[in-house]
């Protein structure tokens, strides 16, 4: 029965404290339903759920879902989930198992390939970023019970995705005239560190343009960018500048050594393992989610320049224009 399987859930939760759904509707479609969500709590994971007897079995994977075939993830076995929960985006308050922001980061339907006695599962995922075979294996990691792996299939018939690729920044050249015509964006110009970040399973690495590693030297933007994401695997190019007492982009405030940083993100290179040629400029903003305490910091902001886009500035009232 479902009501019995969500127990531990109802323990959990205070309806009349969050939002969040207690199971009373019914489930309509045929096929059974996935869902991951991306859920922005004490710390940042991805929420996978399946519909299995009637309601979400749940796993809780911190670097999301793996895109790579042969790639596998923790995938901490949780309590199930009522069914209407799939749809379920928003605030769960503070004070509240969970509290903190959920929001969903695919959904579709699902073939059972195989349940395994242990309760080990395949399944064909049918959404809109997750497209293939999964398996979910109970391998009681570290002697707990609770510690699945998650792991992406080889599927049969399909190619296999190109190698994870380097990029080098494309870098401005000298001109007499400004080019004209279509298929231009203008951006201005920073004075700080070029820096085009990987971010895969929800670890940012951030990469000089000669390609030296700046994640140390820029740890807190290679922190929060991760959390800025939408996504736990992307590549973005940007440019790390450290902010003057107004808020403004300043090279000598960054050779003095200031803590203010902002990371410019001003290009998309690759979203959930799939190198993104076409509507650059279009997908990266709702791709980044900009995210209120970058190291003190980030806030939905224009840059004063009137680009618009995603911008990780301050949030100190006071080193803002
Ligand atoms: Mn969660």
């Amino acid at each position: 029965m479902a009501s019995q399987k969500l127990t531990e859930y109802r323990r959990k939760r205070d309806p009349k404290k969050t939002a969040e759904p207690f199971g009373k509707t019914k489930k309509r479609g045929k096929q059974p339903i996935f869902v991951v969500q991306r859920h922005d709590a004490r710390r940042l994971h991805f929420d996978f759920r399946l519909e299995r007897d009637g309601a979400l079995a749940s796993w809780a994977v911190p670097k999301g879902v793996p895109l790579e075939p042969g790639e596998q993830r923790l995938a901490v076995h949780v309590e199930d989930h009522p069914l209407d929960y799939a749809t379920f985006e928003g605030e769960i308050p503070k004070g509240n198992y969970g509290a903190g922001t959920v929001e969903i980061w695919d959904t579709g339907t699902y073939e059972l390939v195989e349940a395994k006695r242990d309760g080990g599962l395949t399944v064909r995922l049918h959404g809109k970023r997750l497209d293939g075979t999964w398996a979910l294996v109970p391998a009681h990691l570290s002697g707990d019970e609770k510690n699945w792996l998650i792991l992406r299939k080889r599927d049969d018939g399909t190619v296999p995705p190109a190698p994870r690729r380097a990029y080098r920044p494309m870098l401005a050249t000298l001109t007499e005239d400004l080019p004209r015509g279509e298929g231009w964006l203008f951006e201005p110009k920073w004075d700080g560190y070029r820096a085009l970040s990987y971010v895969r399973g929800g670890e940012a690495k951030l990469v000089s343009r000669n390609g030296n590693d700046l994640t140390e030297r820029f740890a807190p933007v290679a922190k929060e960018l991760a959390k800025a994401l939408r996504t736990p695997d992307a590549v973005v190019d940007g440019e790390v500048v450290a902010l003057d007492t107004q808020g403004k982009a300043s090279f000598s405030a960054m050779q003095q050594g200031s803590t203010h940083l902002a990371y410019e993100v001003f290009d998309l290179l690759e979203a959930d393992g799939e190198v993104v040629v076409t509507n650059r400029a279009a997908r990266l903003t709702p791709c980044v989610r900009l995210h209120a305490g970058f190291a003190g910091s980030i806030a939905d902001e224009p840059c004063p320049c009137g680009r618009p886009g995603p911008r990780l500035v301050p949030a100190d009232p006071a080193r803002r224009q």
